[in-house]
């Protein structure tokens, strides 16, 4: 087995292949393992033993703490002998349902998928995996490495939970890489939008529908005239505005409605924009609302605040150069959905987050090339011994 290899008196043996099969394991055991949000307790538990087997000193947060879940943030540090700050690499321990009892089947055809019951989990096991396996592909080759930071974050899948409440004090990089993208191996996104998430509740006045209509005041009409003025999907080219759940009224047809409650959301790349955007919104049903002769209340959270790498970061010389060295088609996007680099961001450390061999998330059907694990595994190492 060539990972067994050693070279005579430790001579390094750098550019050897990644080892497929055990890489293959690590995924399938870390999959095996139930993680749902806020449940992350055993995957905290196999990975804080991971990082400490591979040297690291390792910390865990109180972050479940907050959401009554049952574990927190891992986070380790290890010194590395290639001078130069540290770098972040990350991912997030949880998985969305159905997430329980999740297995990893290798197909003839070099694709990992699960029995179809569950997610796979390759959101975020595959970059796990990836980071795992290229720290021990390094500690075979002799350790030469930068100074290394890793985060396991928790409850990503609910609005970045996690790396929300851990304490930044104790990072030292300032330049970070999250597996959590889908998209060939070589992808990574540089931007990412601040998506607000609003509530709005129209007030109207109840009346006997039948006998006295004329005295009660629509709520539902009042929200049925202010969204039909309201600028629905894209509006722009860097904004999406969306109203996704409305209800309103009594289980009755003979009481004119008295409330009507609307939940929406606002994407993007300004977040000056998407504030303004949000109050335009809230004036809107105002104004409709107090035409009727009701009332209109709003409340709103800033679910991620927008970011943008800039060109002259290191990470992006970094990232093109491993692409260029690995021979990988080297593409940098803007995504327009949130990640735990979206909180990274607010504490200074800016970074990419990277396509991680994982597609079709979030369902039933999600997969993993073989070949594109290998290939993400090998720029996790690169990126961490480059110099
Ligand atoms: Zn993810």
């Amino acid at each position: 087995m060539e990972h067994m290899k050693r070279g005579l008196s430790g001579v390094k043996t750098k550019n050897k292949g990644i080892n497929r099969e055990r890489l293959i394991e690590t995924f399938q055991r870390l999959v095996a393992i139930d993680a749902p949000s806020f449940q992350e307790r055993a995957m905290a538990d196999v990975l804080k033993e991971e990082l400490t087997r591979l040297g690291f000193s390792v910390e865990e947060d109180g972050a479940g703490n907050h959401y009554g879940g049952n574990a927190g943030n891992v986070y380790g540090f290890r010194k590395g002998t290639i001078p130069g700050s540290p770098i972040l690499f990350s991912t997030h321990m949880d998985t969305v349902e159905p997430a329980r009892g999740k297995k990893a089947l290798v197909g003839a055809d070099g694709r990992i998928t699960s029995d179809g019951t569950t997610v796979l989990g390759a959101d975020c096991m595959s970059g796990t995996a990836a980071i795992l396996e290229a720290l021990q592909e390094i500690e075979e080759d002799g350790g030469e490495c930068r100074d290394l930071e890793v985060i396991f974050f928790i409850g990503e899948e609910k609005h970045l939970r996690g790396s929300a409440v851990f304490d930044y004090s104790r990072v030292k990089a300032k330049e970070s890489y999250i597996l959590d993208l889908t998209g060939p191996v070589g992808t990574a996104a540089y931007q990412a939008p601040t998506l607000i998430q609003f509530q709005i509740e129209v007030k109207g006045r109840a009346a006997h529908a039948g006998l006295s209509p004329e005295t009660g005041i629509h709520a539902i009409a009042i929200a049925a005239k202010a969204v039909v003025r309201m600028e629905l999907g894209h509006v722009g080219e860097d904004m999406t505005v969306n109203i996704g759940a409305i209800h309103g009224g009594e289980a009755s047809s003979n009481i004119v409605p008295e409330l009507c409650h609307l939940v929406g959301e606002v994407r993007s790349y300004s977040h000056e924009q998407a504030m303004e955007q949000t109050r335009k919104i809230e004036e809107l049903f105002k104004e409709e609302a107090e035409k009727a002769g009701g009332s209109s209340r709003m409340d709103y959270q800033i679910l991620i605040r927008a970011y943008r790498t800039p060109e002259e970061h290191p990470c992006m010389g970094r990232f093109r150069r491993a692409c260029e060295s690995l021979g990988l088609p080297c593409t940098l996007i803007k995504t327009f959905g949130g990640s735990d680099q979206s909180n990274l961001f607010q504490h200074g450390i800016s970074g990419l987050v990277l396509a991680s061999a994982m597609e079709l998330v979030h369902s039933c059907q999600e997969y993993v090339e073989i070949a594109e694990l290998v290939k993400i595994t090998e720029l996790v190492r690169f990126l961490m011994q480059n110099k």
